[in-house]
């Protein structure tokens, strides 16, 4: 037999009663006679928690020091469930990002994955133990402690995986697995017993943070085979995420996304002239800005000016505040508006490609609920469309009807939401 990642999630480790069902999961993984790998995230909402208490001191905690706390609530879990394993008579042990040797960019609280060391967690493995790994950390030069992004312990398990040739990784989660949307805000939606690393990745990178997008990216890249499943019903296989090749597209679109975290900003009055909109991006670029719709309008032939719009993510708003001056004296724009009631509601499905009216359907469907859409973007896979916020639910789902993404069984999701 090989060697099993499995993964659990806040949810999964909230208490001890919880990280005792998480001992017994790993214990039944390595009595089916694998070795056993298992990486655990913070108890509960301990990361939102620690997040808040930052707040309560400063409100500009630098990177190093959130890296420094945050990394402290893997450590809780990763203890308590060796301690949970070894009390039911099975060899543990826990191990930091640093004492695995998960080497990372030097970059705090976003950091990726360059290396990982496979030596010690091999010999404790032959020795007997299940071996626990804390999720979402990792070392960067100088042994500076670095953590790689909310939700980032999903990508620890898979680059785990990919590191040790694993034959599966193991996602276990509050939900049952992947659904068409977030069960979460629509009650209908349906498990999916399959879907590709590409369908998976533009969900996550659209909102269904059910898997950290790196994670997807990493399995897609080793071909590693990666499941989602309930850490409260062990015996369900939940989804499989696979190549696309292995897949049957059915349907055109497999699942729909909404992201409320980032903003809009329309700037006016921009002269019509070849080499502004790179100084306005190379400007965003220099501010450390990822920018994600961009939407140009037609040029207003009076004053040969047009207006530019584009969404950053809310938590760069303060690099953009610092950036402000600069655009508005090296292009000299007129108003400047920050829109942050908006909401990206996507549909994603490997099956829209070639399949023409799939755009026609999601706007006429919008457009039914009267809802008006500020900014639209496609790519082979995706279509995402921006409107006001207040529209999220209602738009996600219209959409998963019309797509017939949503059926009659009520999806079960446990743990309450979480709390940013
Ligand atoms: P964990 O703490 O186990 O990592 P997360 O909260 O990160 O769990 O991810 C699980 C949550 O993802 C679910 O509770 C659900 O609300 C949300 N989610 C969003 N989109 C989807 C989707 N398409 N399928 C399943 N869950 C989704
Ligand atoms: N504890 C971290 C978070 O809440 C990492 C994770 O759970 O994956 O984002
Ligand atoms: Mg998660």
């Amino acid at each position: 037999m090989g060697i099993i990642v499995q993964k659990f999630g806040g949810t999964s480790v909230a208490d001890s009663d919880k990280i005792k069902n998480v001992a017994r999961a790993a214990i039944k993984e390595k009595e089916n006679g694998n070795d056993v790998i298992v990486v655990v995230s913070a108890m509960g909402h301990t990361t939102d928690n620690l997040i808040k208490l930052a707040g309560e001191i400063t409100s500009k905690p630098s990177a190093r020091e959130m890296d420094m706390l945050l990394s402290t609530g893997e450590q809780i879990s990763m203890s308590l469930l060796a301690m949970a394993l070894n009390e039911m008579g099975h060899k543990a042990i826990s191990l930091t990002g640093l004492q695995v040797g998960i080497k990372t960019e030097d970059c705090h609280m976003c950091a990726r994955i360059i290396d990982i060391e496979t030596t010690r967690v091999k010999k404790h493995l032959k020795e007997g133990n299940i071996v626990i790994v804390a999720g979402f950390q990792g070392v960067c030069k100088g042994n500076e402690i670095t953590t790689l992004g909310r939700g980032g312990s999903d990508t620890t398990a898979v680059a785990l995986a990919c590191a040790f040739n694993a034959e599966r990784c193991d996602i276990y989660s509050d939900v049952e697995g992947v659904y068409t949307a977030d069960p979460r805000i629509i009650k209908t939606a349906q498990k999916l017993d399959k879907i590709s690393y590409d369908e998976m990745l533009e969900l996550a990178r659209l909102g269904a943070n059910v898997l950290h997008p790196r994670s997807v990216e990493t399995a897609k890249l080793y071909n590693m085979k990666m499941r989602v499943r309930s850490s409260f019903k062990l015996d369900d296989l939940g989804t499989l995420i696979i190549g696309v090749e292995e897949m049957e597209l059915n349907k055109p679109v497999t699942g729909i996304a909404t992201d409320s975290s980032q903003l809009r900003i329309v700037i006016c009055d921009i002269e019509d002239r070849p080499g502004n909109a790179a100084k306005l991006f190379n400007l965003l670029a220099e501010a450390g800005l990822s920018v994600d719709m961009i939407i140009q309008s037609y040029a207003r032939t009076a004053n040969n000016t047009n207006d530019i719009a584009f969404t950053i993510a809310k938590s760069d708003i303060d690099k953009f505040n610092s950036m402000k001056d600069k655009i508005n004296s090296i292009l000299k724009a007129g108003n400047i508006f920050i829109d942050e009631d908006i909401v990206k509601v996507s549909a994603v499905g490997a099956g829209m490609i070639d399949r023409p009216g799939i755009a026609a359907k999601m706007f006429d469907t919008l457009a039914a609920e009267e809802i008006n859409i500020k900014m639209i973007s496609t790519s082979e896979i995706k279509i995402s469309c921006l409107v006001e916020k207040k529209y999220a639910t209602s738009a996600a789902i219209a959409l998963a009807h019309a797509f017939e993404l949503d059926g009659a069984q009520i999806a079960d999701v446990k743990g309450d939401l979480p709390v940013v």
